[in-house]
């Protein structure tokens, strides 16, 4: 059976920066969970971030592909430089992923990390610009395929295909 990583938070884990999920409620997510398919994860926490922690956004531009390059970083809005701790938490996810035999993840929107298709842009001011995430990098990269909580459908199209 095909499994999918999926953001903790989507999952209603409340594992987020601001202590809260944010519960992605869809049928065909509830009929993976069902069947067992679902491997969730945080991928910031299983790098040892606490919850709450400040919120952090990729500085410079290529997002987190530059990330992982070494030519962007990720600060928290204190200033606090976590790069490291987010290049970390890609490769554990990466880890995950592949211990666990899947070849798709379905990652929430807008995060540092699991950003699939949009990220903020920088400046802490709720703007948000196309890119990915660093681990949605890491695991694109790794030829997982990394889908947006908006076109589920069209995951549940390639797991029947
Ligand atoms: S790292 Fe990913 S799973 Fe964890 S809170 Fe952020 S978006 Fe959710």
């Amino acid at each position: 059976m095909e499994k999918i990583l999926v953001s903790a938070c989507l999952m209603g884990h409340a594992v987020r920066y601001d202590g809260k999920a944010k519960p992605f409620l869809h049928p065909v997510l509830e009929r993976w969970s069902a069947e067992g398919r679902l491997v969730a994860l945080c991928p910031e926490m299983a790098a040892g971030l606490p919850v709450p922690r400040p919120p952090a956004e990729i500085v410079g531009a290529g997002g987190g592909t530059a990330v992982l390059g070494g030519t962007a970083r990720v600060m928290e809005a204190t200033g606090r430089d976590v790069t490291a701790v987010f290049q970390r938490a890609a490769d554990h996810a990466l880890t995950v992923a592949r211990d666990a035999g899947c070849r798709f993840a379905l990652l929430i929107d807008g995060s540092p990390s699991c950003g699939s298709l949009a990220i903020y842009d920088g400046h802490f001011a709720g703007t948000r610009i196309a890119g990915q995430g660093v681990v949605a990098a890491r695991l694109s990269q790794a030829g997982i395929a990394v889908f947006a909580p908006r076109d589920i459908e069209a995951l549940a199209a390639r797991l029947a295909v």
